[in-house]
């Protein structure tokens, strides 16, 4: 479609960012039109249109912008995943590898009632790593997850093999 088309030419290439061979896809140009904005935040809204959501959680930090947004328009509430040490109060955590170590990812013990239904958002899907470690906190809580939602994917990383069961949408796809 044409909102389509126009989000995907608002995506910004990236080359050698943040580190040599690595083209990284920039997002602000979404963030800062007002039209593509609000449009990038339907489609991902529309992953979760057949279903009530109880909660949206968001990854640190890009996450955040867009989880935020459809938390506001699904009348439902915001629930950040952080990187280690940034949650003030009780956590679990969990620890996943990257291309080079490890991160711990967390999440506020009391964030997710056992029962709820939850999508999860990002801006983008890489290896798959980081929303693998978001989903097992969810369903660690107890959380029932309908969908996780993403603005971008990076189909050649094969991220959603990472990610089981669960119903995966992207409005853009990168081959
Ligand atoms: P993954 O764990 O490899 O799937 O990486 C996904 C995470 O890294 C997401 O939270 C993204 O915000 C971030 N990320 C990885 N590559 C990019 C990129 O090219 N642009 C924006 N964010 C990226």
């Amino acid at each position: 479609s044409m909102s389509i088309e126009a989000l995907h030419s608002a995506v910004r290439d990236i080359p050698d960012f943040p580190k040599p061979g690595i083209v990284f896809k920039d997002i602000t140009p979404v963030l800062s039109h007002p039209t593509l904005f609000r449009q990038a935040i339907t489609l991902l809204c529309e992953t979760a249109a057949d279903s009530p959501i109880d909660k949206v959680v968001g990854i640190d930090a890009r996450g955040f912008i867009f989880a935020a947004a459809v938390a506001d328009r699904l009348n439902a509430g915001f629930i950040p995943i952080r990187k280690a040490g940034k949650l003030p109060w009780k956590t679990r955590g969990l620890a996943y590898a990257l291309e080079y170590g490890e991160a711990t990812v967390e999440i506020h013990e009391d964030a997710i009632t056992p029962g709820e239904r939850v999508l999860l958002v990002d801006d983008l899907l890489a290896t798959g790593g980081t929303a693998a470690a978001a989903i097992r906190l969810i369903q660690g809580l107890g959380g029932d997850l309908v969908a996780a939602s993403f603005l971008i994917e990076l189909d050649f990383l094969q991220g959603r093999q990472q990610l089981g069961d669960v119903r995966i949408e992207s409005v853009l796809r990168y081959g």
